[in-house]
């Protein structure tokens, strides 16, 4: 039996999809959420909640983020939900002399591109974050950053969809997109039968790829897994988010200005602090191409808490109190897909956000519900087609 009730279909619960249900259900559109698990159970909720601008690619990519900065603070305010999110901006720690130069054109650029940014070196570092190693040499800030906990992101969203008309459908998985017989999208098939709309977006994460080919498109989405270590409640070894220079290495590739052991590039380990609203802190982070596994591996969480012991040396007392690993979206231009697909009318792609999903969900949400309804759209979406793997 076909059940038609929307005249969107959004697939996938997680940050990307519970985002664009909640702008196109403040557009008046009628929205049906379908998720396979539980509501955010995939890489949203096994992940950091940084909003950060400050490890983006200069130009189209900081932009795009800053845009999505400020759309989530606006849509804090019609939340009726506590994301804990705080604005406290964002450190990268400059490790030596080495990495100085690099890290210096960095901060050059992004402002020149018109992000908030400060360099700070000497005593300012210390006086900063007084815990960090004393032979660092600086540090690189970025005003507008922010955190917040992702999976309160999830369910307020979810929330704020259901209370203007959404319909959402937990353990339901879709399992075919389907086209009428000129080829345009009229629905989908899921474990619960058929749901009907006119337009469908394909919003699964990691797993967009294999529901892309049940109409013939390719996806090219690889699953980039990362582990996190999350500490007992302390004393916060720092006041905000800390990564070292040497993360934007492990994201974009290349281990100039990097001194490590082999090991420590060989599973992309590259420091991350992140302290929550509740006292704990998460420590990251790690990059790996190894399928679907979402299994922890001890041996990168020990290597993760090494380096983070090199940037921290006062937490070596500190309990961790669990771990966990999730599958980043990886593109291989590192920015999402926000597109529709031309070949198959109505369907349209929102995913591959590698490790900046939670902080691009605003912008994608809204820029998604801007073409479905056919209004301009906020920004260019020309690098987010999904065509340009084509070329
Ligand atoms: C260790 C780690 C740290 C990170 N830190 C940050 C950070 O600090 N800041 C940031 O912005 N981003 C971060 N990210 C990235 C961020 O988590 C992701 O980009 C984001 O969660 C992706 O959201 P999504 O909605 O596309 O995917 P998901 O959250 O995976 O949602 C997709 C959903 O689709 C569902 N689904 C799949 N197949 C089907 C089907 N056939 N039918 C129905 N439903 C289906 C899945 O069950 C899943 O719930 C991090 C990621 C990791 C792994």
């Amino acid at each position: 039996m076909m059940t038609s009730a929307a005249d969107v279909i959004v697939i996938g619960g997680g940050v990307i999809g519970s985002a664009i249900a909640y702008y196109l259900s403040q557009e008046g559109v009628k929205v049906s959420l379908i998720e396979r698990g539980d509501i955010g159970s995939g890489t949203s909720s096994a992940c950091d909640g940084n909003i950060l601008a400050i490890d983006k690619v200069p130009g189209y990519d900081s932009q795009v983020t800053l845009k999505s900065q400020k759309l989530l603070a606006e849509l804090i305010e019609s939340l009726d939900y506590d994301i804990e999110y705080a604005q406290r901006g964002s450190v990268l720690v400059v490790e030596d002399e080495n990495q100085e130069q690099v890290a210096r054109d960095w901060f050059a650029r992004q402002k020149e591109a018109g992000l908030p940014m400060r360099y700070l070196e000497g005593r300012e570092v210390f006086e900063d974050e007084p815990l960090l190693a004393r032979d660092v040499v600086g540090l690189v800030e970025c005003a507008s950053d922010a955190s917040l906990n992702p999976m309160a992101l999830v369910y307020g969203l979810v929330e704020a969809s259901r209370s203007t008309g959404a319909m959402i459908h937990p353990f339901t998985e879709v399992t075919r997109i389907l086209r009428d017989p000129v080829g345009s999208v009229c629905g989908v098939e899921t474990t619960r039968g058929m749901m009907s709309a006119d337009q469908v977006v394909l919003a699964a994460g990691v797993y967009t790829p294999a529901l892309a080919t049940t109409v013939g498109v390719a996806v090219p989405i690889r699953p980039r897994k990362g582990h996190i270590l999350v500490a007992e409640r302390s004393g916060r070894p720092a006041r905000r988010k800390v990564q070292e220079f040497g993360y934007l290495l492990t994201k974009f590739g290349g281990t100039e200005g990097r001194r490590v052991e082999a090991e420590m590039d060989q599973y992309g380990i590259a420091m991350v602090f992140e302290p929550t609203e509740h006292g704990n802190f998460l420590i990251g982070s790690s990059r790996e191409f190894v399928g679907f596994d979402r299994r922890s591996n001890h041996h990168v969480l020990s290597l993760m808490a090494k380096r983070a012991l090199r940037f921290f040396p006062t937490i070596r007392d500190i309990h961790v109190i669990r771990s966990y690993a999730g599958l980043r979206p990886y593109t291989p231009d590192h920015l999402p897909i926000v597109s529709l697909v031309p070949t198959v009318p109505g369907l349209y792609v929102a995913a591959g956000h590698e490790g900046d999903g939670i902080g691009l969900a605003p912008i994608t949400g809204k820029l998604i519900s801007e073409m479905i309804v056919g209004k301009p759209t906020s920004i260019a979406t020309e690098p987010l087609q999904l065509e340009r793997f084509d070329k």
